[in-house]
């Protein structure tokens, strides 16, 4: 993750509120963590403090939620969904698919694991599924052309389970760039874009 400058502590608050930045938003500390309501309290802070408007939380079970404590993960989904509607903004909850039966292709929304409320009540599904046979069938071909031709197939499927407030919900097939950790949208590596996020973060340019 990037890190977001301070401004100085004497200078204007960014908020324009006029007052010195160590005087106004510069005095919000972040709250401690462990569980939904401080995690929420940590929003408020990142909310009010920075403006974010995008929050991810990397699952539910790093807040303490056990993976067969439904009642648990229903009232934490319910709390973030609230949150979320009250503060305008978009939370993203990831989620880990049941384990699949093999050759089942790409997560659709009951595959969600977990309580069933979370894909019930999920605003949006989306999920990301890489072919592992493609990759397989990729690494055994025997000669270039072959190799070349299976490498036209998408090996990574974004799937739009469920789109509440949209149009489109389907599959949509994509090419992950091991060089600059992007998904591209297309097989032809001249159209692939090369730009790499964020320049801080940089994996080795080798
Ligand atoms: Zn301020």
């Amino acid at each position: 993750m990037s890190t977001i400058a301070e401004p100085p502590r004497n200078a204007r608050c960014p908020c324009g509120s006029g007052k010195r930045y160590k005087d106004c938003h510069g005095a919000l500390q972040p709250p401690q963590v462990a569980g939904v309501a401080p995690l929420l309290e940590i929003f408020d802070y990142a909310r009010a403090k920075y403006g974010c408007d995008m929050f991810v939380i990397d699952s539910l079970m790093r807040l303490g939620i056990a993976t067969d404590d439904y009642n648990g993960q229903e009232k934490a989904v319910f709390s973030l969904i609230d949150w979320t509607l009250k503060h305008g903004v978009h939370t993203h909850l990831v989620a880990h698919a049941r384990k699949a039966e093999k050759g089942a292709g790409a997560p659709e929304t009951e595959d969600v694991k977990g309580a069933s409320e979370i894909a019930n009540n999920a605003a949006n599904i989306l999920s990301v599924w890489r072919n592992r046979r493609l990759e397989e069938e990729i690494s055994q071909a025997d000669n270039d052309a072959l190799k070349k031709q299976l490498a036209e197939k998408p090996g990574v499927i974004l799937n739009v389970a469920k789109q509440r407030h949209g149009d489109f919900e389907g599959k949509i097939g994509l090419w992950f760039d091991q060089r600059t950790y992007r998904y591209q949208s297309s097989h032809d590596r001249g159209q692939w874009d090369n730009r790499r996020y964020p320049i801080s973060t940089e994996r080795d340019a080798a």
